[in-house]
Formats: C-alpha cells, structure tokens, sequence
C-alpha cells in the first residue's frame, strides 16, 4: 500500500492525503465528502448497513454490514486513520465502538445531542441561546405539563426525525393528546409552532486548533417538511447574519466540536434569531458550497477531520440550490444546455415522493442578487 504522505511537522493528530477517513453513513452527503476526499488525495471507507449506496459506490472502500456488528465496526475502525459520519442516527453504541480505536469526529459527544431533540434543546438552553419554548413528553403527566408551552405547537418524535418526519401539528390539548397517540406514545418533545419571517442556516467548520471557518447564512425554503430550496446571499440584515453565525459560533465552542456542523434557525420579523436544530455533518443547506464558495463543505469536513486548517469560506457567486425531490429528478438533462447550473444526481436507482434524488445550483454574478430570478426560476 502507498504510504501517506508526510508533513515536515505533523502534529500527533494530523493526517495528510494518503489517509483513509472512514465515513459512517451512506447517503449523498456521504457520497459527496467521499468526493472531495479523493480529490484531495484522500480515500474514503463507508460503513453502512445498505447495498448500493450513494457513498459507496465513490468510496475506495465499503464495508456493509449491521451498526449493531461489533466485528465488522472493529475491522472498520482498524482500516482508517479518523472516522466521521453522514448522518447522524448512526447508533451511538456504533460510534463507541470505533471511538474506541480511533478518532471519530464529531465526537460520540455530540452525535448523542445531535439525535435526541430534548437534549438538543436542554443543552441550547443551556447554552443561553434562543429556542422555541419546549417540553419533554414521556407520560400522560407530563403531557398535561406540556400544554403551557402554548398553541399552535408541533409535536416531534425525540429520535430518528428528518425531513419533517416523525412531527405533527397541534392547535389544542385535544389535538396533542390524538397526535401522541398517532406516533405511539413514544418519547416526544412539544414545541411552540414559531411564525417566522424566513428559515436561515449556518455550516460551520471548527478544526482540532479550534480555528472556525463560518459560510454565511443561507435562506431556506421548505415545503412539506422538506428542504426545496437554498438562497445565498439570504435577504436578512447584516445584524440577524451576525446573530445567526454567533449562534453557530456557541454551538461548536460549547460542544467542542472538532468537524463541519449545520445550525437551523428561524428569523422572526424583528430580524432576532431562535434556534431551530443542529446537524453534526455537511448539510443540504450548504450544497451551493460546492459550486460558489473557494472551499465546499464537503472538502472543509475532510480538513478539519484529518487536522488540516480549514479553507476559505468566501463566496464566488450569488447562487441557488434547488433539490431535485423525487420525480423532479425527470427533468435532469433540461440542465445540460445551461451553463450557469452545476448539476449534481446521487445515483439513486429508484425515484420515490420524497426522496433526495439530487440537486441543481444555479450561479449569478456576485451581487446579482439571485431574487430578481426568484418569482420565475426554472431550477
Ligand atoms: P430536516 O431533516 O429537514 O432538518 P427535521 O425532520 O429534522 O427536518 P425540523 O428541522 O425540526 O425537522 O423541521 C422541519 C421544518 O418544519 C423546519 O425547517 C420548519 O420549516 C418547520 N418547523 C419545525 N418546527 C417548527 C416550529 N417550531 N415552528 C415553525 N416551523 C417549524
Ligand atoms: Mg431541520
């Protein structure tokens, strides 16, 4: 096997192209680190317990096998030098075992708040920043106790939510007694339904120095529960950006959080910021990067993982990101004509309602400001 190659000072938890980052999770996000790894001399083993998967069918290496199988994770975590994820619903029993033989960044630490929503909230307001008034439901008490958070409210499964998954909207206590029933009395957290003036999100990039490299904010559409569309520059004041990117700046301080971690935040009409969710991994938001920002979110995970700075977060252009969700996905070769929209497809075989089949990023001259096209764009 070739050797990596050497740093003249490589400190103990550095490691240079050559490298294999081992990534749990095999979906698009993964498929598109595994991506920018490679181009950076790097190789990529996915683990993930399906065949066929948008990250393994770019990776070097693929091991699919259960996250419950103590083996095949510890034959993983021997063949990498560092290991991240993709997602994070990775089991956290999963992520233990290979911490235990090598890094894992984001550390078990925060995988384990990132995918249980009362933690998550307990610890943002721990954190003294802004949410959504909240509590945890795991009895018929508790549920009484619930109702002061007030209505209309949105009722969200603790675990194992995305993409609007797992929640439903409440406008009573009647409502919210059928909706804890409809999602099986399982562990849940009730939240004040937030009429917000724009959704917004930050992808931030801490290193193992500490050193943060924040993107501006994006402006996120949703339909459905599902993210359509991303904007940047998002039409918010320079003072709800700042507050947005302090917000993100907290969360991976107080998490020390060595990786690339998305915050979710809703703008409300006097330009403050409540913090919706976080995601410890590149996320959808952030895939204009790719084509408009000098460094992807993909590539800035691969450096902050493997100890290496993180690059530059400057945007070249004004852009929009359109998910191609399901049958949109059709339409794929109405792009090939058009040079300012990068295509990307995830090499999903099947196509169904819902599903992140791909996404096109269509490009404007800076400051262009991509809203004129907004009313009319035919991403
Ligand atoms: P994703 O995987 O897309 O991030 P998710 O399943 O983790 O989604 P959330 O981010 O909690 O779910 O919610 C999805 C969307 O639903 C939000 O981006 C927002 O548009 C809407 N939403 C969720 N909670 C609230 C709320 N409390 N007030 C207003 N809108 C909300
Ligand atoms: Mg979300």
């Amino acid at each position: 096997m070739n050797r990596p190659l050497r740093f003249s000072t490589i400190p103990e938890l550095h490691w240079p192209p050559g490298s294999t980052v081992g990534l749990m999770g095999g979906g698009q996000l993964g498929r598109m680190m595994a991506m920018a790894a490679a181009r950076m001399g790097y190789r990529t083993h996915v683990f993930t317990d399906q065949q066929h998967t948008p990250a393994g069918e770019v990776a070097a290496a693929v091991t699919v096998a259960s996250f419950s199988d103590q083996a095949a994770l510890e034959r993983f975590a021997n063949s990498v030098q560092v290991v991240t994820y993709e997602f994070e619903n990775v089991p956290l029993a999963a992520a233990k075992i290979v911490a235990e033989r090598v890094a894992v960044r984001p550390g078990p630490n925060v995988l384990a708040i990132a995918q249980d929503r009362l933690a998550e909230k307990n610890f943002l307001s721990k954190a003294a920043l802004p949410v959504a008034p909240y509590r945890g439901i795991e009895t018929p008490e508790e549920l009484q106790l619930a109702t002061e958070v007030g209505f209309p409210a949105v009722l969200k499964t603790r675990r194992e939510g995305y993409d609007g998954k797992g929640q439903v909207r409440v406008k009573s206590a009647h409502d919210l007694a059928v909706a804890w029933e409809r999602l099986g009395h399982v562990p849940v957290v009730l939240e004040r339904w937030i009429d917000f003036a724009c959704e917004v999100s930050v992808v931030i990039a801490r290193s193992q120095d500490g050193e943060e490299a924040a993107y501006e904010p994006a402006e996120n559409r949703h339909a459905g529960g599902i993210l359509r569309t991303s904007i940047v520059p998002a039409l918010i004041s320079q003072a709800t950006a700042d507050a947005a990117v302090s917000a993100a700046r907290t969360v991976v301080r107080e998490l020390d959080c060595v990786g690339v971690l998305a915050v979710e935040l809703f703008v409300l009409a006097d330009g403050s910021v409540v913090v919706n969710e976080i995601a410890p991994r590149p996320h959808n938001s952030g895939h204009w990067t790719i084509d408009a920002a000098e460094t992807s979110q993909f590539e800035q995970q691969v450096r902050v993982c493997c100890g290496l700075p993180p690059g530059s977060v400057a945007r070249l252009h004004d852009a929009v990101m359109e998910n191609m969700i399901g049958n949109d996905v059709d339409a794929w070769s109405r792009y090939l004509g058009d040079g300012s929209v990068r295509l990307h497809l995830y090499g999903k075989k099947i196509s169904r309602p819902g599903r992140k089949m791909g996404h096109v990023t269509r490009l404007f001259p800076h400051g262009s400001s991509p809203r004129a096209f907004d009313e009319d764009r035919s991403v």
